[in-house]
């Protein structure tokens, strides 16, 4: 058996050098807890990037897995499958839309979301072709197309890789008044995170997702929220834009709809927007397969059946008020809702990612994101104990010189 070193320089030497992982292989897991080669447990407070809401494993997914994969896999869209019609209904259902258009990928969804807006804007609002604008946020994250990086405001994510794709206007987030200066007769829709997950963790002031919603209701333009880091509980509510009752024309899915074992990405709305679309105009080959529903159906049904998204309501609010009793000399803001939490470090830390290394060596993985925010987002299913057993570990890492 390879040691944890070997796989690592076998993963360098013949894999692109795309990310900055920890130095930790991971060989099994189950629920909140991961598993290295050579046996040492930790608990998961990153999720896979919120990927992991139902945690690692899930048995009732794993089952509806191995059911789907004795009946069949694939099929394209070039025919009908059982399973992608029951789960456009329960997607759409849970959302309280009309329709929906099922992806792989966020960054897939997400361009799906920009196709139909344009469409939209188009068909129904009369600007003229190739002229619609979509207004983005600064510190965006919406995946790494070309396209959606396109509108990134990081260096890292464009410097080398235009030209870029025009017809996006960037305004500061969470800043309404500057989303109703930026609407011009080409608008066709504001997309916007209801908080921003990779910039870290920022909540925007408490009526701006409302303001920006009656904006785009009055300009007559599309409100495009994107929750497939924030969505399927992991703020504590269904959706993040329900903290302040918004429902936005479209949501765009990703991450925890495929039940943390396979990709599932979907954009959902109304029939005016989706409906849209004819045959020939968009897809994808692997989006809507009968295994994808199959495992979409199911990480739905999980999170109703476990209310895991008042677990994540109940356990985030202990975890916050656990965390905001530690004294710690490094620590300048803690904010997040539900189990979305980031730990601003003052800039004299050193860096979040020492603290997440130290964490490691203790038994608790979690990412810096950005240089000097922690963030934890264990999977919703983590009990009060758990927990616990974190605190003790992070106490002592944010207590380190
Ligand atoms: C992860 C993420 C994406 C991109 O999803 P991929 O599956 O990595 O393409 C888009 N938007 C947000 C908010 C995300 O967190």
């Amino acid at each position: 058996m390879k040691t944890s070193q070997e796989i690592i320089e076998t993963t360098e030497r013949y894999g692109a050098h795309n990310y900055h992982p920890l130095p930790v292989v991971i060989a099994r897991a189950g629920g909140v807890w991961v598993e290295d080669i050579e046996g040492k447990r930790y608990v998961d407070m990153l999720s896979s990037y919120s990927a992991l809401n139902h945690g690692h494993r899930h048995p009732a997914i794993l089952a509806a897995v191995q059911a789907q994969m004795e009946r069949v896999t694939l099929t394209s869209r070039a025919f009908h499958n059982e399973e992608l019609g029951p789960f456009c209904e329960e997607l759409a259902r849970l959302c309280g839309k009309e329709m929906v258009l099922p992806m792989n990928t966020g960054a897939e969804a997400v361009e799906t979301a920009i196709k139909a807006a344009r469409k939209w804007g188009y068909l129904k609002k009369g600007i003229k072709r190739h002229k619609a604008e979509i207004i983005c946020c600064e510190g965006n994250f919406h995946g790494r197309t070309v396209t959606v990086v396109s509108f990134s405001t990081e260096p890292d994510y464009r410097e080398d890789f235009g030209p870029f794709t025009p017809g996006f206007k960037i305004i500061p987030y969470g800043d309404a008044k500057a989303l109703a200066k930026a609407v011009t007769k080409n608008t066709v829709a504001f997309l916007v995170e209801p908080i921003q997950g990779e910039a870290g963790i920022n909540v925007p002031r408490k009526g701006y997702l409302a303001a920006c919603a009656r904006i785009c209701r009055e300009r007559d333009i599309l409100l495009m929220a994107d929750e497939i880091q924030t969505g399927l509980g992991r703020t504590g509510k269904l959706f993040a834009c329900l903290h302040e009752d918004v429902t936005p024309d479209l949501y765009i899915l990703g991450k925890a709809l495929g039940g943390g074992v396979y990709p599932v990405s979907a954009v959902i709305g109304p029939a005016g927007v989706l409906g849209l679309f004819r045959p020939g105009e968009h897809g994808s080959t692997f989006g809507g397969n009968p295994l994808a529903a199959a495992i979409g159906r199911a990480a739905i049904r999980v999170l109703l059946d476990e209310r895991l998204v008042e677990r994540s309501d109940e356990m985030g609010a202990y975890f916050m008020e656990r965390i905001g009793r530690i004294d710690s000399p490094h620590v300048k803001d803690v904010r997040g809702r539900g189990l979305l939490i980031g730990v601003e470090l003052k800039k004299k830390a050193g860096g979040a990612r020492r603290f997440a290394e130290r964490l490691m060596q203790d038994g608790l993985l979690c990412k810096e994101t950005h240089e000097h925010v922690i963030r934890f987002a264990p999977p919703l299913v983590i009990t009060k104990e758990e927990i616990d057993w974190a605190m003790e570990r992070i106490e002592k890492a944010l207590k380190m010189k």
